[in-house]
């Protein structure tokens, strides 16, 4: 009765227990401030609870729209990005599913999910995209991911045109873009086989909320638009998150304070850090179980990874623990 893919999944968790420190899941380190809390429950009590939200968040995308200086055509919201990253994989012809590992993991969630096949096609050892001639003619979709995770680093622009002009759909996740150097949402214009994903749960210290976007050429939009659920973003989610587009100098403070903090983090540990664009770190460290009997965690790499660790930066505390944590752990290891 049920189907096989089912049968054959693996329930998707995470580290749960009574720790101190979580640095496992890329989340800012800061909640709301108290005076924006207390508005936005102010603003609670203006919602019609009993009525449905805006069938397509056509308000909400409005003020994206504005923000990101693109046109409400340009962009579709989910409940969070993930749950475009399902859509997507309804929208394009096509059997095979590219993604490029060491990557984020839900490609792989929402392809299997579907029994779609998977092409993996490695990073190479730089952790940057491999250059092919072709990527074949049963190509769906190919997901990069820039800021990658778990490795940090940003793919190079020169290989994410290369791809691009192959022709093929291609999403482009920049989930962590705000601490990065630079973003690529200006290929959009240029390439309608271009979706780029962005998120509220990392720089908008929003996870709680569920809220991503996808930008793309409007002829895109419009297919993709057709698929994601009605109603689908609640009305407190929406109100979250115009709040915090209108707190553009709280955000970029907060992005300068990890960007730092992560810098510091791996001038610490030269030796063994990886570049980061985002608010991570890989360490070339087996540190997991050292560290988590500190109650810290951290991520746990695996596979190719196998050994090394992801620390997502934390509260200014939160990160001398954890680099005080390291540095026993090398005198121990004697290093
Ligand atoms: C955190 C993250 C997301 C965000 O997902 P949401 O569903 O919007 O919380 C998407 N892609 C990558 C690579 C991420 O790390």
């Amino acid at each position: 009765m049920f189907r096989k893919e089912v049968l054959n999944f693996k329930i998707y968790e995470t580290m749960k227990g009574d720790h101190r420190i979580w640095l496992d899941k890329n989340e800012s380190p800061f909640d709301l401030p108290p005076e924006l809390k207390d508005k936005m429950f102010h603003e609670l009590k203006t919602i019609e609870f009993n009525r449905y939200p805006d069938i397509s968040a056509l308000p909400f995308r409005e003020k994206l729209a504005e923000h990101l200086g693109l046109d409400v055509s340009n962009i579709v919201v989910g409940n969070g990005s993930d749950q475009l990253i399902d859509c997507i994989l309804d929208l394009f012809v096509g059997d095979q599913v590219v993604i490029h590992t060491p990557t984020f993991g839900m490609y792989t969630f929402y392809a299997k999910k579907k029994g779609l096949e998977l092409v993996d096609i490695p990073l190479d050892e730089g952790y940057d995209l491999p250059c092919l001639d072709s990527y074949g003619d049963h190509v769906k979709v190919i997901f990069i991911c820039s800021p990658n995770t778990p490795t940090g680093n940003m793919i190079g622009r020169d290989s994410i045109v290369d791809v691009l002009e192959k022709g093929h759909p291609v999403v482009l996740d920049e989930a962590y873009i705000d601490y990065a150097r630079e973003s690529n949402m200006g290929l959009v214009e240029e390439y309608d086989n271009l979706i780029i994903l962005r998120t509220f749960s990392k720089a908008y210290g929003l996870a709680a909320m569920r809220i991503g976007y996808a930008v793309a050429r409007p002829s895109v939009i419009q297919q993709l638009s057709k698929i994601v659920s009605p109603f689908i973003i609640n009305k407190i989610s929406m109100k979250m998150a115009e709040m915090m587009l209108a707190q553009d100098e709280l955000i970029r403070e907060r992005v300068t304070f990890v960007k730092n903090q992560r810098d510091k983090l791996i001038s610490e540990f030269s030796a063994y850090a990886y570049p980061s664009d985002t608010n991570f770190v890989m360490l070339d460290l087996d540190a997991y179980d050292y560290l988590l009997e500190r109650g810290i965690v951290v991520r746990r790499l695996e596979g190719r990874l196998k050994g090394k660790i992801r620390v997502t930066v934390g509260t200014e505390s939160e990160n001398r623990e954890v680099t005080a944590a390291l540095k026993d752990y090398l005198d121990t290891k004697g290093c």
